[in-house]
């Protein structure tokens, strides 16, 4: 495996019993890097987070990840019986998993009020910036997201998208975004990555300065519909 990536893999397959969901994918993420993943409902983008994040280890292939992984799912797993602040450090052991460390976490996505709230009083996107916190205590080299915003309004969302451009450029950790939100790839990513057929399929980098502007991308935009299968006629 060369030197210096945060993720590499190649010929990654995944079969569920006979069906062959990830078909000898390669895919190398440097560190720092920012990298959305887009592909049909279906595809495999869950399973190939699975495979990075060391959940699902039957798989054929080679992958190496360097340094520490954090995951952030669609929906926020808290446990509603833990205040917020404990939430964010839970399962952290040997590192101070104090009070200290989750409202800073906290503070940083701007949710330091709530830490002795309960998860249920949290808004959709309070609970989304909660599991945000938990994510990024663990100081992550690679952090997984699994199309973490899906579940929010879209305000809300916005906002996420601003956060989180702002967080990745504090931290640095590499990023692997799940996403179905075109846009959303286009405003955060420096490449966009297509899985179709249980490979990628095409790749688009992205070179605009931060923060974006959708009117910046309207060329690569249309590309990547193009790669997803949406034709202008379908979005016109
Ligand atoms: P995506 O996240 O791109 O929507 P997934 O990675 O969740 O897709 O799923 C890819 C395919 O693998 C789907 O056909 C799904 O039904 C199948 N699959 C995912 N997990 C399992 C599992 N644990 N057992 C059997 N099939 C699975
Ligand atoms: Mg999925």
């Amino acid at each position: 495996m060369a030197e210096g990536l945060t993720v590499e893999a190649r010929g990654l397959t995944k079969r569920f019993g006979t069906r062959e969901v990830l078909s000898g994918l390669d895919l190398e993420i440097s560190p720092g890097e920012f990298v959305a993943l887009l592909g049909r409902s279906g595809s495999g983008k869950s399973t190939l987070l699975r495979v990075l994040a060391g959940l699902d280890s039957e798989v054929d292939g080679e992958f190496s990840v360097h340094g520490t992984v954090s995951v952030a799912f669609q929906q926020p797993r808290l446990l509603p019986w833990r205040k917020v602040w404990r939430n964010v450090v839970l399962g952290l052991r040997g590192r101070g998993a104090d009070r200290g460390l989750a409202e800073r976490a906290l503070a940083e996505m701007r949710l330091r009020d709530h830490a002795d709230a309960w998860p249920r009083t949290l808004s959709g996107g309070e609970a989304q910036r909660l599991s945000l916190a938990r994510a990024l205590v663990r100081e992550p080299d690679l952090l997984l997201l699994d199309e973490p915003f899906g579940a929010l309004d879209a305000l809300t969302r916005l906002a996420m998208h601003a956060l989180v451009a702002d967080l990745w450029a504090q931290h640095q950790p590499s990023v692997l975004l799940v996403t179905h939100d075109v846009d959303e790839a286009l405003l955060l990513a420096d490449r966009v990555l297509i899985l179709d057929g249980g490979a990628i399929v095409a790749e688009h980098v992205l070179t605009h300065a931060r923060p974006r502007r959708l009117a910046d991308h309207l060329d690569v935009r249309a590309r990547v519909l193009a790669d997803l299968g949406v034709t202008d006629h379908a979005i016109a």
